[in-house]
């Protein structure tokens, strides 16, 4: 067997070894007989090297006109078209999740580097009249400096691009700690950088374990801003460290997303919707469905649809193109995921469909569990308030349009939310009044776009958005100028009364 490759940190524009002298190795969660790679298993001088790098660059690319720097996004983003297959593939043997999504995947990561690239021309600030005679007032955005990116495994190549690109639109510079289980993709996305002209040190990345590097790279004091996308527990772990120097920080967390379907809904988009809401990327999704509430009176039909249509789900190595569901993305998860099919049914929920690891032949090797569906759910239950983070939905039943919505703000989370139904009325007072960042009228909980703000309100998030010109919002910083042209001293407030 041929040795697998091994893959260096990228610092001031070199691939480098750690100074640990150690590595990990990366495993297809499809098949673990599969090493992807060797990846640096880094420490904190390879931090401090990398931010070091990135605060020097810092100097000059802060001063390269904008459109200059759009123009390097655009060639990145049409070589990223190139190679889409290419690193699509890739993605589905790091990841797991199906060829089709991971083509997605990377076409998110295409999109937003062209639409980050267009704002290199745009950056709008504000021009306004002055209350006082000659004086012209304006509002410019202004960059930070070095920006730490902390990124999560289930959007190995399109999280780190919705950082990355309106963060160096802006002029600022970046440090990546990829997730230890998907570095390759990062790895592919500098690659192009690189090879498009951005200059050294204005990208950086280094991998290893969050809490190896994750920590002394957030409390880095040369780190100016932090945008960290993955769990909650980590999240508020990040928000503290940030809160002590008053760092930027830009958080993304976790969700536990409904979609509602009332009683006029078109059932066979309901069930559609619900499929692949809660089993696409193997349910791994901050915005997967992992609750569903039916009306009283479609809920038995709507369940029996979805667990007919559960069981057929294909599920295997997502590099075949006919696979639809592929496995959960290490050990741990499918622990977590077992974990809580145990956890349910001793809640007394009702197990409709899946409810096991798949096992025999090329399941042995991977990750597999089978999509399961919970009936029953009440609001009591672990599985109708925890994220699985796995394709495990829970399925509850409501009398009136009330309750729904009730049930739909019923978590702690606020990311993203789903109704299905006819009336104009219905879905315009749930769009107004269930309190989540992202809603969704006949369509399911996922699938966002990306010039539109993505983010979610209570524990899923700290105000902030990514994606959008509101991305520019955490990468850059309001400057007021005031320019006075009358010649003479005006007091505002005062010499104008
Ligand atoms: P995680 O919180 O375990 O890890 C996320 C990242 O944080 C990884 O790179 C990890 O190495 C790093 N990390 C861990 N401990 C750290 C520490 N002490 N200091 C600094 N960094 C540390 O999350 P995950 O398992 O990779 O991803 C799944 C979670 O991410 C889910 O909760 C999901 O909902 C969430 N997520 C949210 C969004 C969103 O936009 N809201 C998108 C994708 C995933």
């Amino acid at each position: 067997m041929s040795k697998p490759t091994v893959y260096k940190n990228f610092i001031n524009g070199q691939w480098v070894e750690s100074s640990s002298g150690e590595t990990y190795e990366n495993r297809n969660p499809a098949n673990t007989d599969e090493v992807l790679g060797v990846f640096q298993k880094s420490n904190v001088d390879d931090v401090n090297a990398a931010v070091a790098a990135a605060a020097e660059a810092y100097k000059s690319w802060r001063l390269v006109p904008a459109p200059k720097r759009g123009e390097i996004l655009y060639r990145i983003a049409s070589k990223l078209l190139e190679r889409k297959e290419e690193y699509s593939a890739d993605m589905t043997r790091e990841m797991g999740k199906i060829i089709h999504e991971t083509r997605g995947d990377t076409q998110e990561a295409i999109d937003m580097t062209f639409y980050m690239a267009g704002e290199g021309r745009r950056l709008f600030g504000m021009t306004t009249p002055s209350e006082m005679v000659a004086k012209f007032n304006m509002s410019i955005r202004q960059p930070l400096g070095v920006c730490a990116f902390i990124t999560p495994w289930n959007f190995p190549m399109a999280i780190p691009s919705w950082k990355m690109m309106p963060a160096l639109i802006c002029g600022n510079t970046i440090v990546i700690k990829p997730a230890t289980d998907t570095p390759l993709s990062v790895v592919n996305l500098l690659k192009v950088c690189e090879e498009e002209g951005i200059p050294p040190g204005v990208v950086n990345m280094v991998t290893g374990s969050g809490s190896a590097i994750g920590q002394p790279l957030i409390e880095h004091p040369e780190v100016k801003v932090v945008s960290f996308t993955g769990s909650t527990a980590v999240g508020r772990k990040v928000s503290q460290a940030c809160a002590t120097n008053f760092k930027h920080a830009s958080l993304e967390m976790g969700g536990k997303n409904v979609q509602i379907v009332m009683d006029d809904a078109n059932l066979e988009l309901a069930v559609d919707g619900a499929l692949w809401g809660a089993f696409g990327t193997t349910g791994q999704r901050c915005t997967a469905t992992s609750r569903l509430i039916c009306h009283k009176d479609v809920y038995g039909k709507v369940l029996e649809m979805l667990a007919k249509r559960a069981e057929n789900l294909k599920v295997g190595n997502g590099l075949d193109e006919s696979v639809q569901m592929g496995p959960a993305i290490n050990q741990q998860q499918l622990d977590t995921v077992l974990s809580y099919i145990e956890i349910a049914k001793k809640d007394g929920a009702r197990l409709a469909s899946g409810g096991k690891r798949l096992t025999g032949g090329d399941y042995d090797k991977g990750f597999f569990v089978q999509p399961t569906i919970f009936a029953d759910v009440t609001q009591d239950m672990r599985i109708w308030k925890e994220e699985v983070f796995g394709p495990v939905l829970a399925v509850a039943k409501f009398d009136t349009f009330e309750q729904a919505i009730e049930m739909a703000n019923d978590t702690v989370y606020g990311l993203s939310a789903s109704i299905f139904t006819q009336d104009v009325n219905r879905a315009y007072t749930a769009m107004r009044d269930v309190y989540t960042g992202i809603f969704y009228v006949n369509a399911p909980t996922i699938g966002a776009e990306t010039h539109l703000p993505f983010g979610g309100t209570k524990e899923t998030g700290n105000g902030h958005r990514e994606a959008s010109t509101a991305a520019l919002d955490v990468f850059s910083e309001w400057k007021s100028v005031y320019v006075d042209f009358s010649g003479s001293l005006q007091r505002p407030q005062i010499d104008n009364q």
